[in-house]
């Protein structure tokens, strides 16, 4: 057996309501999974399909403060049902996939607007839009099982207490199921896998002071300021 080079990173933890942690592994998400978001972003809900990315497991953040990231001048809110899995597989019809989720909870998949539209302009990979340090602040996981998954209510963001997105949990194009479905027809899902199953409409521009507060039906709110870049 080799001696590590370094220390191995240190896992990431999440709080669950039930007392336990979550350690998380990957952080899948969708795009355009609401077909109002879908509109907003110029697209055409009933021609084009949901499609994945994924974000690193740093950005995961659980701190009430989130730096303003460098390089961008347009940082935008995305609120999302997270659904954490506690068991993973490939080619899983619904039933599998139902019993792959073990927890939900609030998330923002935060995007660096002004890089992701100049990507997109040049046909270029999303990642440094979506994928940089705290992008992804998450709120306690609640301990779902396979049942207790909302799937229809609320889903809602603020920014200092004036309502950026309303939408309904019902008005996703692919429930979560059904999203777990399809990705693994891709990969190999594992437990510590993470889904931030899209936004509906309404997303905007943050800066440093804002206070943003989201909520989802039946889950622990998440609340967290925007800092001055440090
Ligand atoms: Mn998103």
């Amino acid at each position: 057996m080799r001696q590590p080079a370094f220390p191995p990173p240190e896992p990431c933890w999440l709080p669950m309501d039930d007392g336990r942690a979550f350690p998380a592994g990957r952080v899948w998400c969708v795009g355009r999974n609401y077909a109002d978001h879908a509109r907003e972003m110029g697209g055409d809900p009933t021609a084009e399909a949901p499609f994945f990315f994924s974000k690193p497991v740093t950005s995961l953040s659980l701190e009430d403060t989130v730096a303003y990231p460098p390089a961008t001048g347009e940082l935008h809110h995305e609120v999302e049902l997270v659904v954490a899995l506690g068991r993973g597989g490939r080619n899983l019809d619904e039933m599998a996939a139902r019993a792959c989720i073990l927890a939900a909870g609030v998330g923002v998949d935060l995007t660096r607007r002004d890089v992701q539209a100049v990507a997109r302009a040049a046909g270029r990979p999303w990642d440094l839009a979506k994928g940089f340090d705290a992008s992804a602040p998450i709120g306690m996981l609640k301990a779902v099982g396979d049942a207790g998954l909302p799937t229809r209510g609320p889903i809602e963001l603020e920014v200092n207490g004036r309502v950026r997105q309303q939408g309904d949990l019902g008005q996703m194009i692919l429930s979560p199921v059904r999203l777990l479905c399809r990705l693994s027809e891709e990969v190999a899902l594992k437990p510590g896998d993470l889904l931030m199953t899209g936004t509906p409409a309404g997303v905007g521009p943050l800066v440093p002071g804002d206070r943003v507060g989201a909520r989802i039906v039946g889950l622990a709110g998440l609340e967290f300021r925007i800092v001055p870049e440090s």
